[in-house]
């Protein structure tokens, strides 16, 4: 796993271009009112990509009923933006997989390489560790990847288990594995069991 494609532009513009096709189904598929939808992206600061990312990179990929009276918000999935977490979803993975392991990156290297606070990549550590095992699609989802490595911690396993082919385009593999992922990036989509 190469942390360098990372801060790659065009990683981000690949990844934008995913993110352009799962608001494009979203947006065929309408309002649950049966309204038309319109663009209402919002706009984000992402942080932990590469330096001069255009300004396309900076919005998060929404809608708006257009319809009097509904005018709902429709955030579809995605697989740049991690709910409200500031950094990009893929570095919120990546850094923390870096932390696990037998050789595990120090955090000052990483803080360093991804421009990140240590109290953040703590953060992500718990996340990884307490809160997304909790979430619905996890609890269903984890029988969908045959993880090769159960038995490692979260999200080392989801790397293990995505990147595993080595031929395979390390673009691809991404790609894959935040549309696996990229539930859990709407609304509500990290509201944990336990606290229903
Ligand atoms: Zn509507």
């Amino acid at each position: 796993m190469d942390h360098r494609l990372l801060q790659s532009v065009g990683f981000w513009a690949f990844l934008f271009s995913v993110d352009g096709d799962l608001a494009a189904t979203a947006r065929q598929a309408g309002c649950s009112c049966g309204g038309r939808l319109h663009r209402a992206d919002y706009l984000r600061k992402p942080r932990g990509g590469p330096k001069g990312l255009s300004r396309e990179h900076c919005y998060r990929l929404s809608f708006c009923c257009g319809r009097e009276g509904c005018r709902k918000r429709l955030t579809p999935p995605s697989v740049r933006f991690l709910g409200r977490k500031v950094y990009l979803h893929a570095v919120v993975i990546l850094v923390a997989a870096m932390r696990q392991g037998p050789t595990p990156r120090r955090v000052r290297e990483l803080a360093e390489l991804f421009q990140v606070d240590p109290r953040t990549i703590e953060r992500w550590q718990v996340f990884w560790r307490d809160n997304f095992p909790q979430t619905p699609f996890w609890k269903v989802a984890r029988g969908q990847v045959a993880l090769l490595g159960e038995l490692l911690d979260l999200p080392r396993a989801l790397l293990t288990a995505f990147f595993r082919d080595d031929e395979a385009d390390p673009k691809q593999k991404w790609k894959e594995l935040l549309v696996f992922l990229s539930p859990i990036t709407i609304t509500g989509g990290l509201k944990s069991e336990v606290l229903r």
